[in-house]
């Protein structure tokens, strides 16, 4: 039998909004959170990106606000942290089309890299939900200006990340100024380690719910494409690119540096590139994701931290141009593609001795990844389990006006004068935002 929102004890307000944002059935994820939230449990939820977490958490804790606040005071009923600014502004999003029939909700984000001012003057009237990431919420703590004696529900989404970034600290002096009585939702891909540790001082008698990754994920098809070396990657990703079932893609690189470079390189060979990082002012992060959004960039070449929160249906592939540096990563760029039950294509290049980071990935993901050649483009050398690569190490040290590489089959470095979002992006470099959240 299959629930509908209303049998999960929803208010109408909510299940209204849910049918114009086109919802027809709950997640499995937000089938066993809903009603276990409604019920004041704490819990400890394993589900990726995708799966509708986000919706499990905000749904019952709308619906929560909508009772009046037994506290007097002006401070924020509901929390939800974030690690990065993207999935702090998409969670909001959610909140508003959520709330769409609560028009005295008041929401606010509050992200590094966008000015004090709306922040504060939101932060001046009352408020029922903030979303934020650890940093900046400790910059506005820091200052008295959040009062938390009302806060009912805290949620933290993607824990672990949050725990990957360094944000322990801040976190745990976050949650040490919230009420004891609170109701705790902690999300996260994993619960080994420190975010377990965390999870079990944070909770009170958690419930667990543990959602395998398929769910509300479209099928992502995987191919792992060996390479010799950079040049040869450079033709594969050139092919491929030319592929007209790509409606849009995301290639991953290990750094800010390359990802800018490769944006360049791209778009000077005319596809329509940009790129997406950490060190990019936030009002440029928007723009790009906006365009992204409206179809105006084909690809988007990014970093690990900025791409998480993309939720773009018409990705139709994700490119690892550069391996994953944790295994779990492999999992969250993927999820790129696929989204809101699309099928999606991941491919993955690695060069031939970078095989032991290959294997990292299969043994974390229980699997092997399917190797996959283009004919007439197959490696030509061995395979050795050495990770050093000379190579590749002169893209690391680009540098504005640093030497390119020379070997590599795409156009040497003409471009960030053409490319006009680079001109902005150049001229915004020396301005880089002095947020307090990791760079990636
Ligand atoms: P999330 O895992 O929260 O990032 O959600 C993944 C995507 O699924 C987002 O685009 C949501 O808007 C969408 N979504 C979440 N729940 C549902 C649902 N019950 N029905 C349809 N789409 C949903």
């Amino acid at each position: 039998m299959t629930l509908s929102f209303s049998d999960l004890h929803l208010d109408k307000q909510l299940t209204t909004a849910l049918i114009a944002a086109g919802y027809e059935t709950p997640t499995p994820v937000q089938m066993e959170s809903i009603p276990a939230v409604l019920n004041n449990q704490d819990l400890m939820v394993s589900a990726q990106t995708g799966s509708g977490k986000t919706a499990a958490f905000l749904l019952p804790t709308l619906q929560k606000l909508l009772k009046r606040s037994e506290k007097s005071g002006k401070g924020p009923r509901a929390l939800v942290l974030t690690p990065t600014r993207e999935l702090a502004q998409q969670v909001e999003k959610n909140a508003q089309i959520y709330g769409k029939n609560m028009p005295w909700l008041r929401t606010v984000t509050l992200v590094g890299g966008t000015a004090f001012g709306q922040q504060i003057r939101a932060l001046s009237r009352p408020i029922d939900l903030i979303v934020a990431t650890p940093g900046r919420l400790m910059d506005h703590m820091r200052q008295g200006r959040i009062d938390f004696s009302r806060l009912e529900v805290l949620i933290l989404d993607e824990a672990d990340r949050m725990l990957d970034m360094g944000f322990i600290d801040d976190i745990e002096t976050i949650v040490a100024a919230t009420p004891a009585e609170r109701q705790t939702l902690l999300f996260s891909a994993t619960w080994d380690g420190m975010v377990g540790k965390l999870a079990q001082k944070l909770t009170q008698q958690p419930q667990k719910i543990d959602i395998a990754r398929e769910e509300k994920q479209g099928k992502i098809d995987e191919q792992l494409l060996y390479c010799d070396d950079i040049r040869h990657k450079n033709r594969l990703l050139d092919h491929i690119l030319r592929d007209t079932s790509i409606d849009q893609a995301v290639i991953f690189t290990a750094t800010k540096a390359m990802s800018e470079q490769l944006a360049d390189e791209l778009y000077e060979k005319g596809f329509s590139a940009n790129c997406l990082h950490g060190d990019m002012p936030q009002g440029w992060r928007n723009r790009t994701l906006m365009d992204l959004r409206k179809g105006r960039i084909k690809i988007l070449v990014a970093t690990d931290v900025a791409a998480r929160g993309i939720d773009v249906p018409t990705i139709t592939h994700v490119i690892n141009y550069d391996l994953p540096k944790q295994a779990e990563d492999y999992v969250h760029r993927i999820g790129r593609t696929g989204r809101a039950g699309r099928t999606g294509l991941a491919i993955t290049f690695a060069e031939v001795n970078e095989y032991i980071k290959v294997h990292k990935i299969e043994r974390y993901l229980n699997r092997k990844l399917p190797e996959q050649t283009i004919p007439g483009m197959e490696p030509t050398r061995k395979r050795s389990g050495k990770i050093a690569n000379k190579g590749r190490r002169s893209f690391g040290n680009h540098s504005k006006s640093g030497s390119r590489r020379q070997n590599g089959d795409l156009q040497p470095n003409r471009t960030r004068q053409n490319n006009p979002a680079n001109r902005q992006r150049s001229n915004q470099q020396n301005r880089r935002n002095s947020n307090s959240q990791p760079k990636s």
